[in-house]
C-alpha cells in the first residue's frame, strides 16, 4: 500500500461525486447558461455572503484574476514573502497585472497590520501606488497555519481607512472554518474577493471559485476571457464542486486529526528537528542530519511519499484518500525508517 502525502490535491473523485457529474445538466458557461456552474457560484457566494461567485479551472486563475481586478500596472501589491501568489503563481503578479510585490516577513507565514502599515508606499512620484493587500488561509507554507477573524478585522480595518483592497487566497479556507469553528460569512464580510479552492481537501478533479460584490464579479468574468478561462459546458466540473460543498467540508476535521497524529509521530523521529505545529492538514517537519533528498527517497522505500519544503523541510498533506488503516500504517513505517 503506497501512502501518498505529497498533496492534498491527488484525490481521486468519488464514486458518488462521479455519478453527481455525469447527472448534472449543462449548458454553454459562455452565453451563461450552464444552469449547474451557476447554482455552484450562487452556493459559493452565499456561503460567504458575497453577492457573486466565478467558476475558473484553477487557484492560480481565480487568484490572478483578482490581482488584476484590483491593480493597475505600476501599482504593488503586498504580501507575505512565502505567499502562494508570489512563489507559486509563475510570476503572473508581474506578467498578468504588471504590478510590483512588497513582500513582508510574519510568523507562519502571517502578517500584521501594523507591518502592512509600514509597508504602504508614500503618495510621491518614485513609488508605486500600494493598491491591494493579499493574505493567504491556510498558510501552506506556514504549515497550514491559521488566521482568525480578530487578526483580520484590524488589517481590514487599516485597508478602508488607506483605500486599498483585501484579497484572501483561501485555497484552504474551509480547513481553516473547520479548524477555527469560525462562520464563513464572517470571513466573507473581511475581504473585497476569496478565492475557495475545490480540488485540494474538498476532493474535486478541478475548479476553484472567486467570489465578491457583483461588480467585481462581472469585470472578473472579462478578466477571465482574456485569460483564456472562458469554459463551455463546465457544469460536468462544477457538479463535482457543488457535492464537494454538501459533503466533504465537514470530514476535513478528520484530515486535520490524522495530520495531527503524524505531527506528532515525527516529532518523536531521531531524524527531525521539529515540526511546525500542525492546525489543519499540513505537517511540515524540519530534519536533523538528513537531506530532504535522502528522507524522502528513505520514506519512499517503505512506501511513504512526501515533497521536500525548503533546503531542510519536508512536507506531508493529508486528505480524503488517506484513511486510518493508512494512518496506522504510516506510523509503523516511519519508526523503522533510521
Ligand atoms: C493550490 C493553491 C493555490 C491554487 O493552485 P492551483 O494549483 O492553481 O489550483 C493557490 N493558493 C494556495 C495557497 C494553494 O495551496
Amino acid at each position: 500500500m503506497i501512502i501518498d502525502l505529497r498533496s492534498d490535491t491527488l484525490t481521486q473523485p468519488s464514486p458518488a461525486m462521479k455519478a453527481a457529474m455525469f447527472e448534472a445538466p449543462l449548458g454553454d458557461d459562455v452565453f451563461q447558461e450552464d444552469p449547474t456552474v451557476r447554482r455552484l457560484e450562487d452556493k459559493m457566494a452565499v456561503i460567504f455572503g458575497k453577492e457573486a461567485g466565478l467558476f475558473c479551472p484553477s487557484g492560480t486563475m481565480v487568484n490572478q484574476i483578482a490581482i488584476r481586478l484590483h491593480t493597475r500596472p505600476q501599482t504593488e501589491v503586498i504580501c507575505h514573502k512565502e505567499s502562494h501568489i508570489y512563489l507559486y503563481e509563475g510570476g503572473g503578479i508581474m506578467s498578468n497585472s504588471m504590478a510590483s510585490v512588497k513582500l513582508l516577513d510574519g510568523d507562519y507565514g502571517k502578517i500584521s497590520a501594523e507591518s502592512i502599515n509600514d509597508a504602504i508606499n508614500p503618495d510621491d512620484d518614485h513609488a508605486p501606488e500600494t493598491a491591494l493587500v493579499s493574505l493567504e488561509n491556510t498558510m501552506n507554507k506556514g504549515g497550514g497555519s491559521i488566521y482568525t477573524l480578530d487578526e483580520i478585522r484590524p488589517i481590514r480595518k487599516l485597508c478602508r481607512d488607506k483605500g486599498l483592497k483585501l484579497h484572501l487566497d483561501g485555497a484552504r479556507i474551509f480547513n481553516a472554518l473547520v479548524a477555527s469553528g469560525e462562520e464563513a460569512e464572517h470571513w466573507g464580510e473581511q475581504f473585497d474577493t476569496l478565492s475557495i479552492c475545490l480540488s485540494k481537501g474538498l476532493g474535486c478533479p478541478i475548479g476553484s471559485v472567486l467570489v465578491g460584490s457583483k461588480e467585481a464579479i462581472k469585470r472578473a468574468r472579462k478578466i477571465r476571457k482574456a485569460m483564456g478561462g472562458g469554459m463551455r459546458q463546465a457544469g460536468l466540473l462544477a457538479a463535482a464542486g457543488i457535492y464537494a460543498l454538501d459533503f466533504n467540508i465537514r470530514r476535513l476535521a478528520e484530515d486535520h486529526s490524522r495530520a495531527s497524529v503524524i505531527g506528532t509521530e515525527l516529532g518523536r523521529h531521531p531524524l527531525i528537528e521539529k515540526v511546525v505545529p500542525v492546525q489543519t492538514n499540513i505537517v511540515i517537519a524540519k530534519l536533523k542530519g538528513i537531506k530532504p533528498e535522502e528522507m524522502i527517497a528513505k520514506m519512499s522505500e517503505s512506501g511513504i511519499k512526501a515533497v521536500k519544503f525548503g533546503k531542510d523541510q519536508i512536507r506531508l498533506v493529508t486528505h480524503l484518500d488517506f484513511t486510518d488503516s493508512m494512518l496506522e500504517a504510516f506510523v509503523q513505517r516511519i519508526h523503522r525508517i533510521n
